[in-house]
């Protein structure tokens, strides 16, 4: 059923305007022209739909180059969202795995830096949305990969549950909108929980962004991988977008609990690397934050 129709037959008239007027304090909407027009509605759906991929998922590497961050972590060119490649000797780690459609962008990466499908022994999941799981099923068929992901995500990426909205008249949108954000779903090898080893990564449980949400801090390099709990963009540090996070309150916390952590560098699943000074500015930040 398209998104006017959707509201239409559910009396949702009301909603609709006041989720259009909420997307609209985001961008270029236009909450001002006659919502109830179906006509007007679908188009609103469709810039809403654009306006969401461009603020939660391609915001990552436009124009972007092969890049080895630092000795032995890399960032594959060219994937919304952000997907990293950790190697640890003959093993190489895969850290989320962008939009469905980039598992041979991946491989072509792990090619390019002189590397075999069959060295990737692990693909681990930061968290459950479309743009970080979207290509897990295609690379473990092509690698035979293991998939981690924390267990309070794990039915969400093998598909037994759907995906978790945030409350109100946003989620009731993303709910609508949820056919743009399919992916195929992958059945998880390894359930993780908090201060699990995966390689030379431990696991630090960041809910609030979704209630599996993990960031993965390896300690011998300095690094800290925080999926969307946190982002690094146009030289800022900031919160998950509200609209796309299950839970505020504790996406804070979950920040603050980031703040704590020692490490130099800081890779998000959207935007920059973070290089220098990563751990205070976190700090700065946290401290920000009501
Ligand atoms: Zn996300
Ligand atoms: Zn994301």
């Amino acid at each position: 059923m398209c998104l006017s129709k959707f509201y239409l037959a559910n009396g949702h008239r009301r909603g609709c305007r006041l989720a259009w007027s909420r997307l609209g304090d985001l961008g270029s909407l236009d909450p001002g022209s006659n919502p109830g027009s179906p006509t007007i509605l679908e188009l609103k759906a469709y810039h809403a739909h654009k306006l969401f991929m461009s603020m939660h998922i391609s915001d990552s590497s436009k124009g972007a180059i092969s890049t080895e961050i630092m000795e032995s972590i890399h960032q594959v060119d060219g994937v919304n969202a952000n997907v990293f490649l950790v190697i640890d000797g003959k093993e190489l780690t895969v850290i989320d795995t962008g939009m469905p459609k980039n598992s041979r962008k991946i491989l072509n990466y792990v090619h390019k830096i002189g590397r075999q499908p069959s060295d990737i022994s692990r693909i681990v999941l930061t968290h459950c949305h479309t743009d970080h799981v979207g290509s897990a099923h295609e690379l473990v068929r092509l690698t035979n990969a293991k998939v981690a992901v924390h267990q309070e995500d794990a039915d969400f990426v093998a598909g037994n549950k759907p995906l978790p909205s945030p409350k109100g008249a946003t989620g009731m949108v993303l709910k609508a909108f949820s056919f743009f954000f399919r992916f195929k779903p992958v059945q998880p090898d390894i359930m993780l929980k908090e201060n699990d080893k995966v390689g030379s990564i431990t696991v630090i449980h960041t809910p609030g962004h979704t209630p599996g949400s993990i960031s993965l801090l390896d300690t011998a390099r300095k690094v800290v991988f925080v999926g969307d709990t946190l982002r690094f963009a146009k030289g800022k540090i900031s919160a998950p977008p509200k609209w796309v996070t299950l839970d505020m309150r504790q996406a804070r916390l979950s920040i603050k609990k980031i703040a704590g952590l020692n490490f130099d560098v800081m890779l998000c699943g959207h935007g920059a690397p973070l290089r220098s000074n990563a751990s205070s500015r976190v700090k700065e930040f946290s401290g920000s934050l009501e």
